[in-house]
Parts: structure tokens; C-alpha cells; sequence
């Protein structure tokens, strides 16, 4: 029996893992469910910024994986919670899309024009405009301003070649700026990870974290000291994997060809 069959929790990356945008992994899949038939607990862990919780939820059902909406942590909803939890009255200005406003939105907090906040939200938009970027800068530049970030992913692989992340902005901000974000709330920060911890009522040493990014998954798994596995359905390949762990220097406790080799396939 694999070693990481002994744990009582999994968190799980989504993409690379059980899905590739909208097309399903079916061996991640397959895994998923037949951890939650042998009792595992189990919570979805993405950094995506633009969408909502609810549609991330709809997306994983269409792929057959049974689970509740409250077993799905991304950086949209979780950076609303952070806010709420830190404070309730927040005013906030986003560069984010609608998934995010809309999880602000469900946190009770106000959505406002950047003259008017006291928080600055950066999350990734696809369709960002100059005019959002010199709010994002004014913001930056006051020092009464709270400065959080959904997540710190550079960029990301896509079908043709790689995209912009959430560090197009971060990274525009800090060269305009010299400021860093305050609070990142995305993978590999210790704030999602201790989010989905409390969501699976266990201690980082009774769960296994699983993923496909060497440089974000692993040591987000190692901030709260839980055995971490590399799949190899994503970013990570057979091919790359040695070059990957130079560039970055981590090592996962585990590496798995697909999820469901933690059932010997
Ligand atoms: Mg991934």
C-alpha cells in the first residue's frame, strides 16, 4: 500500500491534476473518488483569481467528482474571507474580474471606486485597462491603503505558449512602486493552505498535498508540514521534472505519473 494512503487528508491542486481548463483528467478523477470511498477527506485547492467558487464547483461536478461546494477553497473566495475575517467593513478596490467581485460581494464587503478604498485587491483581469492600472498605482503609493494579492503566480502554460498571471500586476505595482503586496493569499502562502486545514479539521502532518507545480504546490505543502506529492499530469513532466527541481530546489516527498498511482495503476 502507497505510504500516502495512510493519511486521513488530501489537498488537491485542480489544474494539472483532476482537470486541464474545462477537459477533465480522468485518472485524477478516478482518484479523487476512490479516496472519498475509502474515508479520505478531501479539499480542492486552486489559486485561479477570476473565478467564482461556485463556478469552480460546477466545473469539477461536470468532470464526476462528488463533492460539496464547501470543499473548494480558491483565491477569490478565500481572499474575500481573509478580508471579512479581518475586517467586516472593508472598502475595496479590485483590479480583479467579476468571480472575484462576486466573492467579495458574498463576503458582505463593499466593492467601491479606488478614491474611496481602503483596501486594493489585485487579482488577475484579462481585459485590464490602463485607467485600472493607474488606480491600482495611486493606491499602492498610500501608505493607509491595505495592499493584498489573490495569488503570486507569474504565469501560466496554456495550449500555445505562456500566459500572464496575477504577476503582471504585481509585478507593473512593484516596479512602479518598490511595494510588495502586504498579504498574498494564494498557493504556496501559509493563509489558503491554513484555510483548507480548517476546512479538513486536520493537522498539516495528517495530510498529503498534491499537485503538478513543483515551485508552488511542494512548498505550500511544506508550510504546514504536510507530505507532499508531484503529479506528473500537468506543468511537471517525466522530461522536465530533473530540470524543474534544479531550478527551484524542492523536493516532494512523493512523485506519481498520474494521481491514481497511489493505487499501484
Ligand atoms: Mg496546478
Amino acid at each position: 500500500m502507497h505510504p500516502l494512503l495512510e493519511k486521513k487528508g488530501f489537498i488537491v491542486d485542480v489544474d494539472g491534476v483532476v482537470g486541464r481548463g474545462d477537459t477533465p483528467i480522468p485518472e485524477g478523477v478516478m482518484a479523487v473518488n476512490r479516496l472519498r470511498k475509502l474515508g479520505k477527506r478531501i479539499v480542492f485547492v486552486s489559486n485561479n483569481s477570476t473565478r467564482s467558487r461556485r463556478i469552480l464547483f460546477e466545473r469539477l461536478r461536470r468532470f464526476g467528482l462528488e463533492i460539496k461546494e464547501e470543499e473548494i477553497i480558491v483565491t477569490t473566495h478565500a481572499t474575500a474571507v481573509y478580508i471579512r475575517d479581518e475586517n467586516k467593513k472593508a472598502r475595496v478596490y479590485t483590479t480583479g474580474e467579476e468571480g472575484l467581485k462576486d466573492e467579495l460581494r458574498l463576503a458582505g464587503l463593499e466593492i467601491v471606486d479606488y478614491d474611496e478604498a481602503d483596501y486594493l485587491v489585485v487579482g488577475l483581469n484579462r481585459y485590464i485597462t490602463y485607467s485600472d492600472i493607474k488606480k491600482a498605482l495611486r493606491l499602492c503609493l498610500r501608505n493607509d491603503v491595505r495592499y493584498i494579492a489573490t495569488n503570486p503566480d507569474r504565469l501560466y502554460p496554456a495550449e500555445d505558449g505562456p500566459i500572464p498571471g496575477t504577476g503582471m500586476i504585481v509585478g507593473a505595482l512593484y516596479w512602479m512602486t518598490g511595494r510588495e503586496p502586504d498579504v498574498i493569499i494564494g498557493k504556496p502562502s501559509r493563509v489558503i493552505m491554513e484555510q483548507a486545514l480548517k476546512t479538513l479539521g486536520l493537522e498539516g502532518e495528517e495530510v498529503a498535498v498534491i499537485g503538478d507545480q513543483l515551485d508552488v504546490d511542494v512548498p505550500a505543502g511544506k508550510e504546514i508540514k504536510a507530505d507532499t506529492a508531484l503529479v506528473l499530469t500537468g506543468v511537471t513532466t517525466e522530461k522536465n521534472l530533473n530540470e524543474l527541481k534544479k531550478r527551484h530546489g524542492f523536493e516532494p516527498d512523493y512523485v506519481l505519473r498520474t494521481l491514481n498511482s497511489i493505487f499501484g495503476d
